[in-house]
């Protein structure tokens, strides 16, 4: 069950600021709060959802796609197409996730390893 009270939805509501990287009506990025690398930026569609699979499973296609092909856009914006960069979405208590809205970690700007994380 998705919990309203999550922080990255009050985020989305506007209700706790956030590091703003880009946002339109169906989506938001924004730098993590506890960097894991030197650019480390959060990518998660407005619509309520837990998790990766949650995501793909209940919404419609066009959302999924625009919101991939977005996370491609920033990672030009954040010019770290060339130079490489890592996509981790955690989920549940195997994944380690934290916070039950789905996101993705976009991380970059220097060699990451696994376990560094
Ligand atoms: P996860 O473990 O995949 O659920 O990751 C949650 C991420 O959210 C962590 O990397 C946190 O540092 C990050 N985070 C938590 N609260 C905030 C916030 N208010 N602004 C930005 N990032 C946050």
């Amino acid at each position: 069950m998705y919990d309203e009270n999550n922080i990255f939805s009050k985020i989305i509501k506007g209700e706790i600021p956030c590091d703003k990287v880009y946002e339109d009506k169906n989506v938001l990025f924004f730098n993590d709060i506890n960097p894991m690398a030197k650019i480390h930026v959060l990518g998660i569609p407005k619509t309520p959802c837990l998790d990766f699979s949650d995501f793909v499973i209940k919404c419609d296609p066009k959302i999924v796609a625009d919101f991939f092909k977005k996370t491609e856009s920033i990672i030009n914006q954040l010019g770290i197409r060339n130079s490489g960069y890592k996509i981790i979405s955690n989920s549940g208590i195997n994944g380690g996730q934290e916070v039950p809205h789905f996101h993705i970690h976009i991380l970059g700007g220097e060699k990451i390893s696994f376990k560094d994380l």
